[in-house]
């Protein structure tokens, strides 16, 4: 059996952390924008909220009905932009079709784009002077600092290359620093021989999120392997909705080295993340 990467017990320590180094006097403030009605994403901004709460930030927010114009939102951004009051800002995706996902994250001030989506901040970590740490991606890298797993050399493959998660993951981990110097492959839905990319890995990260299509089986990994499950997939099990990852958690947990669960793995990292990216927004 595999040793499991429990995610919980890392970000309680950055949490804990941050809560010492966040004043009660001045508490930085994270305003968070959610348009629509997706029960998934309602969950994930009440979630922010009360980790928000847990370390001493102020959560502020807007919801707005899934026809609310693109426009609205750009006055919104606008607005918390010069606010004196608030250090960062989030817009939960996805977004209705009718509203331009990369008009509205490039609207924010790259000095309160916590999530680091804005080109300003993505480019700065692709040249290697990051302002704000990409969530999930940092997080990654907070499991491996924990759990001392080394990334010096390694052969690191990714199923993913969206901004949010592999692209950023990338760029870290190749970057020449402590927690980098790895070697990168990423794939995606155009990728030939992905069985035999992911077994050629040591660690092996997955963030697809789109069971049954994409499932990472026991036949696509080695005993070796340090497996990271990034993907959230809503299934009905046994009459029950469960959120489970990418990978057959069961299966490969008892043929890897090392494997997080989901949940309790990424996901309250990426939070932490985030809340690590107010308090420094705030300091800045
Ligand atoms: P996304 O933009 O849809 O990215 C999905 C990626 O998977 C794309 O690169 C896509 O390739 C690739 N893909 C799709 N089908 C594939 C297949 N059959 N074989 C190989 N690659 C395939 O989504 P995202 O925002 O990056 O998020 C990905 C997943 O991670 C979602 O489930 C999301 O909920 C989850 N997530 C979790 C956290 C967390 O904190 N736990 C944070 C962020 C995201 P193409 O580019 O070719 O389409």
């Amino acid at each position: 059996m595999a040793q499991i990467l429990n995610g919980k017990v890392v970000s309680g320590l950055i949490k804990e952390g941050l809560k010492k180094r966040i004043s009660k006097v001045y508490p930085p403030v994270l305003a968070v924008c959610l348009v629509g009605e997706d029960p998934a994403s309602k969950v994930y901004v009440t979630n922010k909220y009360k980790a928000c709460e847990e370390v001493g930030i102020k959560g502020i927010g807007a919801e707005f009905p899934e026809d609310t114009s693109q426009k609205h939102i750009l006055n919104l951004i606008d607005s918390w932009n010069k606010s004196k009051e608030v250090n960062g800002i989030l817009v939960q995706l996805p977004l209705p079709p009718h509203i331009d996902k990369n008009v509205i994250l490039q609207r924010i001030d790259p000095r309160k784009d916590v999530d680091c989506f804005h080109p300003e901040n993505q480019g700065l970590l692709m040249a290697g002077q990051p302002r704000f740490l990409p969530c999930t991606p940092s997080g990654i890298v907070e499991i491996f600092k924990y759990y001392d797993i080394p990334v010096k050399g390694s052969n690191v493959v990714i199923v993913n290359r969206s901004i949010v998660v592999g692209k950023p993951l990338a760029m870290l981990l190749s970057q020449d620093s402590e927690w980098g110097n790895a070697t990168i492959t990423l794939c995606h839905e155009h990728t030939k021989d992905i069985d035999k990319i992911c077994r050629s890995a040591d660690i092996l990260v997955t963030a697809v999120g789109k069971r049954p299509y994409f499932k990472l089986s026991a036949d696509m990994v080695e005993k070796h392997q340090v497996i990271i499950d990034v993907g959230i997939n809503r299934m009905c099990i046994d009459g029950k909705n469960k959120i489970i990852g990418d990978v057959d958690f069961d299966e490969v947990s008892q043929k890897v080295s090392s494997i997080t669960p989901c949940p309790g793995g990424v996901g309250p990292l990426t939070i932490a993340c985030l809340l690590r990216n107010t308090l420094q927004a705030a300091e800045m």
